[in-house]
């Protein structure tokens, strides 16, 4: 829609969506105020009325088909509005509806499902992640609907109450029935901004290879008085082939053919990366360490976000109570992570990093290499159309245009989204870094959450400009 009735109409619409900011507050803190935390069965309840107040919202918006879905877990909300004709793009708008647990309760300033607003934010679990999120798609569709009649373009919304716990009916609907989420677009509200004044979209994302590894020794535990010195102690092994993994020096990993798929970076994107306010002075000023740390020739950015890791999260077995025991453990177990990069596959490294270890572990062990998760990294052009009129819409909501990385976490359903849609994928959104997703006192920018919302109003006209 572009020229000049279509600007003038999404001038209309953005004076909706500040006429009807403090109805948006009021409907947001209702949501909020239903404790749909996914991980707990206690909850199954009010993830079912969740869901329901979400589908009853976007009926009342506008949406043509609004329907919830049944999975295995907690159901799916689904939403078309598809009158914008089969010659106009379709966008699909992804977020979830699910919240962390509150714990630890006592730690919260306010109770996580009574929404406080204060000094500009608003207090909640689930305020920014990602409720307030999925409020300000709502509410600029229902901008859209209400002031013009219609969407600029088909849009399609897909809100999931499983992320905080796999996504796993979400990502077997996506296989199943790839041909009801068609789209030429995916915009996922679920991430921050790199503060209030610089947006921030995602062109890919590492993947994850989730390691457990355990040597087993003696078929008991030993005293190291009476065989200490005749049998393997599982644990000295242990420690050892950890070890191998890494070289103390360059901080790369040792494992064969673990760098053989990992992908370059042209020189446009290393101008982009530099040119984010995250340098090592920042990165390291955020962390509290003595110094920053990781592998040799790449800054602490690209360490964090273009590169692979491999970090061990825990070691169990033996005695680590107060006081002293000489035991020799029957067993040692250690748990341990690798974050991948495009295009390196999860499964490949899991085998190379087994066999590493067995070649190495000696006959009087027995080692299990278990693989807990396996996620794919995940690349999307960042010179797609798409992305660049989503770095658009932010400069006409923020004022400024979004800059562009490659996410250091992992977001599993994003690859299924990639694989089974084959659409770009625009991962952003309007949180920022200290919302304190997933900790006590939650909160969202409330300024964040307004402008979030004029964001994806501006988006649908520019998409369909664009296409
Ligand atoms: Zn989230």
């Amino acid at each position: 829609m572009p020229g000049l009735a279509g600007s003038k109409m999404s001038t209309t619409v953005i004076a909706h969506l500040r006429d009807r900011q403090h109805a948006h507050l009021a409907e947001l803190c209702e949501f909020l105020a239903i404790p749909s935390i996914s991980m707990d069965p206690a909850h199954t309840a009010d993830m079912a009325m969740a869901a329901r107040w979400l589908a009853d919202r976007l009926r009342g918006a506008g949406m043509s088909h609004t329907e919830i879905i049944p999975t295995s877990g907690h159901p799916i909300v689904f939403s078309e509005w598809l009158d914008a004709g089969p010659t106009a793009p379709t966008l699909l708008i992804y977020g979830h509806y699910d919240v962390q647990p509150a714990d630890p309760v006592d730690a919260w300033h306010t109770p996580p499902f009574a929404p406080t607003a204060s000094n500009g934010n608003l207090y909640a679990r689930g305020a920014s992640d990602d409720k307030g999120q999925v409020m300000a798609a709502v509410a600029a569709l229902e901008a859209w609907l209400h002031a013009t009649g219609r969407l600029p373009i088909n849009v399609r919304l897909i809100v999931e109450g499983e992320e905080e716990t796999s996504s796993v009916g979400l990502r077997h609907f996506v296989h199943s029935e790839a041909d009801r989420l068609r789209c030429d677009a995916v915009l996922m509200v679920d991430s921050s901004m790199l503060t209030p004044q610089h947006p921030l979209i995602l062109y890919g994302t590492r993947g994850n290879c989730y390691l457990e590894i355990t040597v087993r020794g003696p078929a008991s535990d030993l005293h190291s008085g009476t065989f200490g010195g005749a049998v393997e102690n599982p644990f000295n092994v242990l420690v050892r082939l950890l070890a191998s993994l890494q070289d103390g020096e360059t901080r790369r990993v040792k494992v064969p053919g673990f760098y053989d798929r990992v992908r370059a970076m042209d020189d446009a994107e290393r101008r982009l990366m530099a040119s984010l306010p995250l340098s090592d002075a920042v990165l390291l000023a955020m962390t509290g360490a003595p110094a920053l740390a990781g592998e040799a020739g790449f800054s602490a950015i690209e360490r964090a976000t273009i590169r692979p890791t491999l970090d061990i999260h825990g070691i169990s077995g033996g005695f680590t109570g107060p006081g002293k025991k000489t035991v020799i453990p029957a067993q040692a177990t250690a748990k341990l992570s690798m974050r991948l990069v495009p295009y390196q596959d999860p499964q490949d490294i899991a085998q190379r990093v087994t066999d590493f270890l067995h070649h190495q572990a000696p006959p009087t062990v027995s080692l299990n290499v278990r693989v807990l998760s396996a996620s794919r990294p995940v690349l999307v052009d960042y010179r797609a159309a798409a992305v660049q009129a989503a770095s658009q819409a932010f400069e006409q909501a923020f004022g400024a245009p979004a800059a562009c990385m490659i996410g250091g976490g992992t977001l599993p359903i994003a690859a299924d989204f990639q694989e089974a849609l084959g659409a770009p994928l625009v991962i952003t959104g309007f949180g920022l870094p200290d919302d304190n997703m997933h900790a006590p006192n939650e909160k969202l920018n409330l300024s964040c959450f307004f402008r979030g919302s004029e964001m994806i109003a501006h988006y649908l006209p520019m998409l369909a400009a664009f296409s």
